[in-house]
């Protein structure tokens, strides 16, 4: 079972689009997948279904007990979250790092994918105390560095802690609109200081692709070529070499 963690302390980067998206391949390829949704937000959540039954709820693991996932697709099943796991944010006692390491113990899938929030706090936590592999989203903001040091602290700060081997998959430019400001200037940054860890597959910005994950639906689904299409099988297939 490999899991893997999309995360990124800045909001809006594109995590849950990514984790949506690299989530649905897997399945089409015929993996088992279980997707997590740890943010109280419960945005990929609200990909599948408004109305989360609570024994789905990853806020059981909070009070001792174990979610049942839920089936959303032939091979793909959901832990998912809503507004009601916030309450559990502060309560940060030992065991609560542990809740989801524990609860995927119990569980047989052949790849997890685990949405986090946008913050480095208990639930990114948990995320990271458990994932094989992290894929950081960035989009192309004038700050969208500034985070990623902070970031690579807390997985190294996760690593020494637990005695665990957690890799960064890779990073991806998750929003790209070519022509912005600060798309040479980061590209070449990342280049330069990131070289190993960067993807070379680009997504590009498109509104096509919040129309799809409004209606619950990948892009590759809606539209499949497209060119955020193109670009998510390209990276999908830099992931699957990666894990080999
Ligand atoms: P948060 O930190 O709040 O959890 P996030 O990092 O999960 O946010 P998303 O929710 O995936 O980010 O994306 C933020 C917004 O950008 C969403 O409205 C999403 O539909 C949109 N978005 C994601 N990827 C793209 C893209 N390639 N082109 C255009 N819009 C995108
Ligand atoms: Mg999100």
């Amino acid at each position: 079972m490999v899991k893997i963690s999309v995360s990124n302390q800045k909001g809006g980067v594109g995590k849950t689009t990514i984790a949506f998206h690299i989530g649905n391949m897997f399945a089409s390829d015929g993996s088992r997948v279980l997707l997590v949704d740890i943010d109280p937000q419960g945005n990929l959540t609200s990909c599948f279904t408004d109305t989360l039954s609570d024994e789905n709820n990853i806020k059981l693991l909070f009070e001792g007990i174990n979610p049942e996932p839920l089936k959303v697709n032939q091979n793909m099943f959901l832990v998912g979250s809503d507004i009601t796991l916030s309450k559990y944010e502060a309560d940060a006692k030992l065991a609560n790092f542990f809740r989801l390491a524990n609860f995927l113990k119990t569980q047989e899938f052949d790849i997890v994918i685990i949405d986090t929030p946008p913050s480095l706090g208990l639930f990114t936590s948990n995320a990271m105390i458990t994932s094989d592999y992290v894929i950081i989203p960035l989009d192309l903001s004038r700050f969208a560095l500034s985070g990623l040091a902070d970031l690579m602290n807390s997985i190294e700060k996760v690593k020494d802690a637990t005695g665990r081997d957690i890799k960064i998959l890779g990073i991806v430019l998750s929003m790209v609109n070519e022509r912005s400001l600060y798309y040479r200037e980061i590209y070449q940054t990342l280049e330069k200081n990131y070289k190993d860890l960067l993807f070379n597959t680009v997504i590009p910005e498109s509104v096509k692709l919040r129309e799809a994950l409004g209606s619950g639906r990948t892009i590759m689904n809606v539209l499949p070529e497209h060119k955020v299409s193109v670009a998510y099988r390209r990276l999908y297939g830099e992931i699957m070499e990666r894990l080999r």
